[in-house]
């Protein structure tokens, strides 16, 4: 089966992991150093801090924002649980914002669900296609708010030449084995902003600084939420090819693009003129008639190789939201959840792959053209 993601190791990322194995040296040191020092170079920020997941580094962010019990964030529901989870962990709300076709919170929607209560606006490229995030400064600017951008999808993505990650107060990447750019497990914040970047490594580590000799002082409370050297100098090495990842989906989803143009049984997600995307995802989205037997459409593409998967479950229909906020509708994510289906889009992938899976796809939908519903 041809998986919907998966990483690509070579042989220098293994011998650099192994070097490090065989160092005196394993946990948190010079090899996180030299990696965060890549990260701010190839996106162009001032801070790096790395962490053992975006799921830690997303609460150290919002930890480090001051976000606390009762205060409300604007969030995307189109987006893995995590994202609205950190929020949860510190007795904060999130507030689900509908998204547009492209899964992308709609930032019209945005300015009538602020409240006094109101910290920040978390939006998430999805599929790595970059938010409209000079318009969220906007509304976040003019409210006093902060931005931080759940980019896990969306190393390497551009808005106007622009690296994402230099947009707003704090971005969060992940290193996820499936993700852009893997270290096993991993995640990233990056910043501009030099006070952020120095309570993020406190959180990261304890909230320990070192002083003289052997003593050392605990100023704030933290945790353990560091990389190990070893996953550290694998990120590094994998950087030094995201380029040529990014290049090799970017061929692969420009040729489905070609291959799915004016398709009147779905659609695809386009990138916006002067963006680019790290193509994480290729997100189908099935016309309406075409939702009700998307089970039977699933089970038939695996069954023939091709891996599919639906990104995501809008997070409210989760049970654990629906206990704690009720029953949520938010009428596009809902439907977009109903529609969805990604496609194997990977650096892995040959031509011959990709082909398959166009062929495939297209064979598979249009045997259930005439057997769809409405709603
Ligand atoms: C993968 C992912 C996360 C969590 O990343 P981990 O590194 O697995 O903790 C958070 N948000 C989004 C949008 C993701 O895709």
């Amino acid at each position: 089966m041809i998986p919907y993601s998966r990483q690509s190791i070579n042989q220098e990322d293994i011998d650099e992991v192994i070097r490090v194995l065989q160092s005196s040296h394993l946990t948190q040191g010079a090899e996180v150093e030299l990696f965060e020092n890549a990260i701010c170079e190839y996106i162009g920020c001032r801070y790096a801090v790395t962490f053992n997941s975006a799921t830690s580094a997303l609460l150290a962010a919002y930890s480090v924002a001051g976000i606390k019990e009762d205060d409300e964030i604007i969030t995307s529901p189109i987006s893995f649980v995590a994202t609205s989870n950190m929020f949860i962990s510190l007795g904060a709300k999130p507030v689900w914002c509908d998204v547009k076709l492209d899964g992308n919170i709609d930032e019209r929607f945005i300015e009538r669900l602020i409240t006094p209560k109101t910290k920040a606006i978390v939006p998430v490229d999805f599929a790595g296609k970059p938010v409209e995030i000079q318009k969220i400064n906007e509304i976040a600017k003019k409210h006093d708010l902060l931005v931080i951008q759940d980019s896990s999808h969306a190393f390497g993505s551009e808005v106007e030449g622009k690296k994402i990650g230099t947009f707003s107060d704090m971005t969060i990447f992940s290193f996820h084995a499936i993700k852009p750019l893997t270290t096993g497990e991993g995640g990233c914040i990056v910043t501009d902003n030099e006070e952020f970047a120095q309570s993020l490594k406190l959180f990261r580590s304890h909230g320990i600084v070192k002083k003289q000799y052997w003593n050392s002082d605990m100023i704030a409370l933290g945790h353990n939420f560091r990389l190990t050297e070893f996953a550290a100098v694998l990120g590094r090495s994998q950087l030094k090819r995201i380029d040529e990842f990014l290049e090799k989906r970017e061929v692969i989803a420009n040729y489905y693009d070609e291959r799915f143009q004016g398709h009147n049984l779905f659609t695809t997600v386009k990138p916006d003129m002067n963006t680019r995307s790290s193509r994480h995802l290729y997100p189908i989205v099935l016309s309406p008639a075409l939702a009700c037997p998307k089970e039977n459409i699933f089970a038939e593409l695996q069954d023939k190789g091709v891996g599919v998967q639906v990104h995501y479950k809008p997070i409210y229909q989760n049970s654990f939201y629906k206990k704690m906020f009720g029953e949520t509708h938010l009428h596009v994510s809902d439907d977009f959840y109903r529609c969805e289906l990604s496609i194997p889009c990977h650096q892995e992938m040959s031509h011959e792959d990709a082909k398959f899976v166009a062929d495939t796809f297209l064979e598979v939908i249009e045997k259930y053209s005439y057997r769809g519903c409405s709603f």
